[in-house]
């Protein structure tokens, strides 16, 4: 096209796309006018680094891109090491034509998690529970900041799921199962990428994002088909148009706005009620991908296939790879089978299958990308930032996040927080484990138990916190003039499918976690936390627990854990996802006609005294409550707190809530009138949720 024709100095390397001073369209435009169209071909391709070997085949089939899978990682898994392999590769495209730089990618879903000593932060649906914008940001930057020093410019995360089915594997990838609450929290994608602009990416400490998995792939059924109830990993999301939208698509939206650079689709498929098509797997989705995403939305990235995802389509291996590429996908995950995928596309554009146009468009927007980054310019690691990596200043920003994930479910004859000067007996699966503290994708793709890394377990923290912690597994002789027991319990780690593999898609605590808390809890006062991915069944015993804690997968900083534990951060943390009574009521999602859960979507206590500075109205509220409850409505400063929550609660009532919002807070108002604090800061928590 004459419009794009660059009118440049060649500059000294002699090609005026290696310009840096050009603007990124013109260098793209003149680059594609070069490339041959196994060239263009071999940019659309992505091979896993244990297929290529010492990575002959970079250049043999100018390859475009390579990842690490989960637990891909070199020996020794060092900062060291992997820039070291990275740059090897790198090396390898030197031998083509245009030395067009590689652009590498692994999934660091919380923190650089691949990496041994990595400071890794709690599972996304730990951070959904901080309710905390500003802290996701940092979370993403410091993850950017790690992965970029290790040579890797571009990141599988965030997942944007909106899980609403609790058995799903992936549920811990998500932020939770409000769409709003995920929205809020794509500030992390700011984190990670920098400026909307793109214009940070070539820093040292910004990595290209990616909202994984378009579009749905937290709506999946379960159980629907004849392959067994396994489905609901990769399975089928049948939703009416209007649920799609307000539901799944919604978040992509603020992510396009927000400037991501990549996005996934899901394995699942998607069947959209009434519009005849019945369920169509989303890669091969063009009215999704090129309709809704890149037309409607305006997404101007790229679009990365998921791992083998194409081989999961109909027909054989031409119509995989025509029906994906068409339908919008520009660059394919094909981690063992780059060789045939290069080839195939190559027949399919030259037998006019895909149009030369496609092509272009596709590697003009994964070239776009790799320009941003300055792999033109620095395609070698750039190790500066390296001794940041697991750092004081990182792992205080994942102690942060750790604290303020925990979920406080019920705290009677307030056992939380714990004081220095009590007897603390410990017990359970989850106290000392690092492993099951930070859970799946973390060193290897389905995580393991144990010391995997650098960190501290929850039991570390509260004996670093001062605490006087006497510790046993197993909850062996739990008697012996204790104050309190804290017993820790929950899951192991897995990735993807669905769930660990003791408990499969099962919620119910193991028979070892049960018998731990039956035995502490019947021989002292006790606080049960919850280590795992998703909710956990309690039922009945909630009645012989005084508090019960969800701590999700907090990561490597169990510290923070221990700082709510013992009241220096108060709890704040609130429900991501509704916890259900029992199996049967799942799905449950908040907004459903019979709910009735355990503990509803939003919950948390607080353990707040003061009011916070600058805190939300809601937090004030909530803080102003919890004074009251802790001091009682008899002394001055108990009277005036309830006095000025009311006068909140009032506010709120007099704000046009419809009859349903203002039940909640007409019910706290009373519960203040009649001195039931501490149920009043229940009941807003509530209120101000639904509102
Ligand atoms: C997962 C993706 C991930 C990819 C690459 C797939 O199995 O679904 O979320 O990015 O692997 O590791």
């Amino acid at each position: 096209a004459p419009a794009e024709t660059p009118q440049v100095v060649i500059d000294a390397h002699g090609l005026p796309y290696l310009d840096p001073k050009l603007p990124v369209k013109k260098r793209v435009a003149d680059l594609l006018s070069r490339m041959s169209l196994e060239e263009k071909a071999g940019q659309m391709t992505q091979a896993e680094r244990g297929a290529v070997g010492a990575g002959g085949d970079i250049a043999s089939y100018d390859l475009g891109s390579l990842l690490s899978g989960g637990g891909s990682t070199p020996t020794p898994n060092t900062p060291a090491a992997w820039a070291k392999m990275i740059d090897g590769y790198q090396l390898r495209t030197q031998a083509t034509r245009y030395q067009i730089p590689l652009i590498y990618g692994v999934d660091a879903v919380h923190g650089h998690n691949n990496l041994t000593g990595a400071t890794i932060m709690p599972h996304n649906i730990g951070i959904g529970a901080t309710r905390d914008p500003g802290l996701a940001e940092k979370a993403g930057a410091v993850t950017a900041a790690e992965v970029r020093a290790t040579g890797i410019p571009w990141d599988f995360a965030p997942c944007l799921c909106v899980t609403r089915d609790e058995r799903w594997g992936r549920s811990y990838e998500s932020f939770g199962e409000d769409p709003a609450l995920v929205k809020s929290m794509e500030t992390v994608i700011q984190g990670l990428q920098g400026a909307r602009d793109g214009s940070d990416l070539k820093d040292d400490d910004k990595v290209l994002a990616t909202a994984k998995h378009f579009v749905g792939d937290g709506g999946t059924e379960y159980g629907s088909s004849t392959t067994g109830s396994y489905t609901i990993d990769q399975g089928v999301t049948k939703v009416t148009r209007q649920q799609l939208e307000a539901v799944h698509l919604a978040p992509y939206q603020t992510a396009v706005d927000r400037g991501i650079g990549t996005v996934m689709p899901s394995y699942s498929s998607l069947d959209i009620l009434g519009d005849g098509q019945g369920p169509v797997k989303m890669h091969a989705r063009a009215d999704m991908i090129n309709g809704v995403l890149k037309g409607r939305m305006g997404f101007d990235g790229f679009v990365i296939s998921d791992w083998n995802a194409i081989d999961q389509l109909p027909g054989d291996y031409a119509s995989h790879v025509r029906t994906s590429v068409n339908a919008g996908v520009d660059m394919m995950m094909v981690p063992y089978s780059y060789k045939d995928f290069r080839t195939t596309l190559v027949d399919e554009a030259n037998a006019g299958r895909v149009s030369a146009k496609r092509i272009d468009d596709a590697v003009s927007r994964i070239l776009t990308q790799k320009f941003r980054l300055g792999l033109f310019e620095k395609p070698y690691a750039d190790t500066s930032g390296a001794a940041k990596i697991g750092s004081t200043a990182h792992r205080s920003v994942a102690r942060q996040a750790a604290a303020e994930s925990q979920v406080l479910l019920k705290n009677s004859a307030g056992v939380l927080p714990l004081k220095k000067s009590q007897k603390v007996y410990v017990a359970g699966s989850n106290a000392d484990d690092l492993g099951n503290q930070t859970g799946g994708w973390t060193i290897t793709w389905q995580g393991s138990s144990g010391k995997i890394t650098d960190g501290t377990t929850i039991l570390e923290g509260m004996k670093r916190a001062g605490g006087d912690v006497t510790y046993s597994k197993d909850a062996s002789a739990p008697t012996g003039g204790y104050d309190v027991g804290v017993v820790v319990v929950g899951e192991t780690p897995y990735a993807e499918g669905v769930g660990d593999v003791g408990n499969g898609n099962d919620l119910e605590l193991t028979a070892a976690d049960k018998a731990s808390v039956d035995k502490v809890c019947a021989a002292m006062k006790c606080a049960v936390l919850i280590v795992s991915g998703r909710p956990q069944l309690i039922g009945d015993r909630l009645g012989d627990i005084d508090a019960l804690v969800a701590s999700w997968l907090p990561g490597t900083e169990g510290d923070g854990v221990a700082d709510v534990l013992y009241g220096k951060r108060a709890f704040t943390g609130q429900l991501p996802v509704t916890w259900p009574k029992s199996q049967t009521q799942l799905p449950i999602n908040v907004g459903d006609t019979a709910y009735d859960p355990q503990f509803p979507y939003g919950w948390g206590l607080t353990t707040l005294t003061k009011v916070p500075e600058g805190g939300s109205a809601t937090l004030k509220a909530l803080a102003l409550l919890a004074a009251a409850a802790d001091r009682t409505g008899s002394d001055r400063v108990g009277r005036s707190a309830v006095a000025k929550a009311r006068l909140l609660v009032q506010q709120k009532l007099s704000s046009g809530l419809t009859p349903a919002t203002s039940k909640p807070f007409a019910d706290a108002d009373h519960l203040l009138l009649t001195g039931h604090y501490a149920e009043a800061v229940n009941k807003l928590t509530q209120a101000y949720r639904a509102a």
